[in-house]
C-alpha cells in the first residue's frame, strides 16, 4: 500500500458523473494522479474540463465502457493503479424497474469486468459506491450498517448483489482491501459553481428538481405525500453535501492502507430533513419562491431514512461538516451559472 501513501495513480470509474467529478477534484487537490474511465452514458466530457479548470491540474480521460474487457485490459496494461474508486453505474430507480436487465448488465456485469481486470493486474484496493437503497424500507431509525438489507427495486438489488460479490471475492483472496460506502442522499455542488449535478432528463431527485424550478426550467414541485408519520407529513431524508461525501472516500482510502479486508460504512450526516424543510432552505438560499403542489405518495418511498454515521466517524475519522443551508447555496450557485447544465 505504499503506492497510496506516495500518492499513486487512482482509477475513477464514472469520473465524469456528478459524484465522480467532485471526487476527481478532491483527488487532484490532494496530490493524486487520476485516470477517469467513463462511457459518458449519463454525463459529458465538459465535467472533465471543469475538473481540470477548477484544480488547474490535468487528468487522463478514457472514454470506454466498463463492460469492454479489451478496453480494460489495455488500460490496466499501460498503468499501474494504486486503487480504484468505482462510481460507474446506472442509478435511476424508475428506469431500473422498467428495464432491469439493462441495470444488471451495466452495474453487475460492468463490475465483474472491472474486478476481473483488477485481479489480472493485481490491483486489489477498491472503494465501491453503494447506496442506502440496499436497506429498502427499514423499520428502525437511524440506520446502522447492521440494519438488515432488503432492497425493493432492481437498482437497489444491483448494489446489494455487487456488495455480495465483493464479500465473496475478499473471502477468497484476503489480499483485497475493499471499502463499501453506502451513501444517503448526495446533494450540493463545488464551491466554484463550475461543477454540479446535471441530470439528462427531468430530475427524479428532490434537490435538482427544486433547483430547476427555482431557475425557471420547471414550473413547480410536486411533493409526493404529506401524510407520512413525520413531523410535517412529508418524507424525511439524510442529505449530505457531495464535498463531504468525497472526503469520506479519501478517508476510506487512508483506512484501507491500514486495514486489509472488507469494510462497510454509511456516509450520511445522521440528520433528517423533510421535503418542506428543503424547499424552505432552498427558497432562503435562492431568494426565489418554489411553487409546490401536494400529490399522492410515490410508490416505494420510505417515510424517513437517515443514517447512523457513528461507524464512519469512529473508524474512518470522518464526519460530514456542511449543513443544509450550505448545500442549497452551492446548488443554487451552480444552477444560476449553468441553468441548462454543462451542455449549454
Ligand atoms: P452519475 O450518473 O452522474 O455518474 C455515473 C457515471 O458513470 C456517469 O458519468 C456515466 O456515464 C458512467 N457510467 C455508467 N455506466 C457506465 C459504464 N458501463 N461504463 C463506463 N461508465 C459508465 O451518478 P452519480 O450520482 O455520480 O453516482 C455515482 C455512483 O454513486 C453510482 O454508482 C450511483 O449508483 C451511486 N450512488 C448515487 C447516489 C445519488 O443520489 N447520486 C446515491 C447513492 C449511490
Ligand atoms: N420528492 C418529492 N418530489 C420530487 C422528488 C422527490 O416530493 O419531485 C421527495 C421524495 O418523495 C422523498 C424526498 O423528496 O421523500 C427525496 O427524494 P429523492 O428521490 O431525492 O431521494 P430518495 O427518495 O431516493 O431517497
Amino acid at each position: 500500500m505504499s503506492e497510496l501513501s506516495n500518492m499513486g495513480e487512482i482509477l475513477v470509474t464514472g469520473g465524469a458523473g456528478y459524484i465522480g467529478s467532485h471526487m476527481c477534484v478532491a483527488l487532484l487537490d490532494a496530490g493524486y494522479t487520476v485516470t477517469v474511465l467513463d462511457n459518458l452514458s449519463n454525463s459529458t466530457s465538459e465535467s472533465i474540463a471543469a475538473v481540470q479548470r477548477v484544480t488547474n491540474r490535468t487528468l487522463d480521460f478514457v472514454a470506454d465502457d466498463l463492460r469492454d474487457a479489451g478496453a480494460l485490459a489495455r488500460l490496466f496494461g499501460r498503468k499501474r493503479f494504486a486503487a480504484v474508486l468505482h462510481f460507474a453505474g446506472l442509478k435511476a430507480v424508475g428506469q431500473s424497474t422498467a428495464d432491469p436487465l439493462a441495470y444488471y448488465d451495466n452495474n453487475v456485469v460492468g463490475t465483474l469486468r472491472l474486478l476481473e481486470a483488477m485481479t489480472a493486474h493485481q490491483v486489489r484496493t477498491l472503494v465501491f459506491s453503494s447506496s442506502a437503497t440496499v436497506y429498502g424500507i427499514p423499520d428502525v431509525m437511524p440506520i446502522t450498517e447492521d440494519s438488515p438489507p432488503g432492497p425493493i427495486n432492481p437498482y437497489g438489488r444491483t448494489k446489494f448483489h455487487i456488495e455480495q460479490i465483493l464479500a465473496d471475492l475478499q473471502a477468497t483472496d484476503p489480499a483485497w482491501r475493499i471499502s463499501i460506502l453506502r451513501y444517503f442522499n448526495p446533494v450540493g455542488a463545488h464551491i466554484s459553481g463550475d461543477l454540479g449535478e446535471d441530470p439528462n432528463d427531468v430530475p427524479n431527485n428532490l434537490m435538482p428538481y427544486i433547483a430547476q424550478v427555482a431557475v425557471g426550467r420547471l414550473p413547480g414541485l410536486r411533493i409526493f405525500g404529506d401524510d407520512y408519520p413525520t413531523p410535517d407529513g412529508t418524507g424525511v431524508r439524510d442529505y449530505i453535501h457531495v464535498d463531504d461525501l468525497v472526503e469520506g472516500h479519501l478517508a476510506a482510502l487512508r483506512y484501507l492502507e491500514r486495514h486489509p479486508g472488507l469494510a462497510i460504512h454509511n456516509l450520511g450526516t445522521g440528520r433528517g430533513h423533510s421535503v418542506l424543510e428543503m424547499v424552505r432552505a432552498f427558497e432562503a438560499a435562492s431568494g426565489r419562491t418554489i411553487p409546490c403542489e401536494i400529490v399522492a405518495r410515490r410508490a416505494g418511498d420510505a417515510a424517513e431514512s437517515y443514517a447512523d454515521p457513528t461507524k464512519a466517524n469512529r473508524e474512518l475519522g470522518w464526519r460530514a461538516r456542511h449543513d443544509v443551508r450550505r448545500m442549497c447555496e452551492d446548488v443554487w450557485r451552480w444552477q444560476q451559472r449553468h441553468p441548462q447544465g454543462y451542455r449549454a
